[in-house]
């Protein structure tokens, strides 16, 4: 029977390091702040967005809440993003995806000043990552290393198999792994890959983040692997006051019955996400901060 990892346990920890960090600023008269820009209504989003802006306060960081209504032109959002990048109280710059289909997801992105980029998606942020330079690691692949780090789970010579190649987690996850210091072997798959299961099986960790309910069965998982479970899957449940639950990508009970380490869903990757997210505000209130020290 594999080791559930808590994922909460280790946000939790997490979070509380970068409320020590936040209270160091704080006495140096800074404020580590996000601003949270969210456009339209979907209520996935909207909860996200409340999640994170509670763990900022929580944390003792501030959060600027900019909501938008859905038929916002991009234009009003570029102008809003180029005067948060020369807020000097803003420390931090996310925009909540999925946006609207009439803005360009990738001009806002790229509109997001570098040194504010605490979700890690803009291309010179993804740049620094492929090429091993310093720079903001998205929170979700950040989020899964630190996990594996703290089970002691080894990743060094260790062949990962990642099944989801999206810019927020599959892909800047393989490039995490791939730094000499972490030094695993990926495999990225995807929905070209064919026989998924061909993949899996060779697998001494496995991270599901396909964004689909069942994915993984037991039969696709080495005996003893260490699963991952990112997804976040909306299933419907009469049973539930809300009617739904959510799941992961993985056949949790039956690939827990084989595996070493399991991620359960909800209480796994989600809570890491908004640990790091607030660990790179104060990663860049500290860096703007230090700068500002150098300049005067
Ligand atoms: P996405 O839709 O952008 O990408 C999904 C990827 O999975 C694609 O690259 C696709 O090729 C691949 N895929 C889909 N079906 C597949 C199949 N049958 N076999 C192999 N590959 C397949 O999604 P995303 O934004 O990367 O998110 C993935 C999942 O992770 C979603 O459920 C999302 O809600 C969840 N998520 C969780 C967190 C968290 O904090 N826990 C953060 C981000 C995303």
């Amino acid at each position: 029977m594999a080791i559930i990892i808590d994922g909460r346990e280790w946000a939790g920890k997490k979070r509380e390091a970068a409320a020590f960090r936040t209270a160091a600023l704080k006495k140096r008269g800074i404020v580590p702040c996000l601003a949270v820009i969210l456009v339209g209504d979907n209520p996935a989003s909207i909860s996200y967005v409340n999640g994170k802006e509670r763990a900022l306060l929580e944390a003792g960081m501030k959060s600027r809440d900019i909501r938008l209504p859905a038929d916002t032109a991009e234009e009003e959002i570029l102008s809003l993003i180029s005067g948060l990048n020369k807020d000097r109280l803003v420390h931090g710059i996310l925009v909540q995806l999925p946006l609207p289909g009439h803005i360009q997801k990738d001009q806002v992105i790229a509109a997001i000043d570098p040194a504010k980029d605490v979700d890690g998606f803009h291309p010179v942020s993804a740049g620094n990552l492929i090429l091993g330079r310093p720079g903001f690691i998205p929170c979700t692949p950040h989020g899964i290393l630190v996990l594996l780090e703290e089970m002691k789970i080894p990743s060094a010579g260790a062949h990962v198999v990642v099944a989801g190649r999206s810019s927020i987690v599959g892909k800047p996850l393989a490039n995490l792994l791939l730094k000499k210091e972490i030094n695993a072997t990926v495999t990225v798959c995807h929905t070209g890959s064919g026989d998924l299961g061909r993949y899996t099986r060779q697998a001494d960790i496995l991270v599901a983040a396909a964004g689909k309910a069942g994915l993984i069965t037991a039969d696709m998982v080495k005996e003893g692997a260490a699963v991952i479970d990112v997804g976040i899957n909306r299933i419907s449940d009469e049973r539930s006051p809300k009617g739904y639950r959510l799941v992961g990508d993985v056949d949790f009970d039956a690939v827990a019955a084989k595996a070493s380490y399991i991620t359960p869903v909800p209480g796994g990757v989600g809570p890491m996400t908004i640990a790091m997210l607030l660990l790179n505000v104060v990663i860049s209130a500290e860096a703007a901060t230090e700068a500002a020290t150098e300049i005067s």
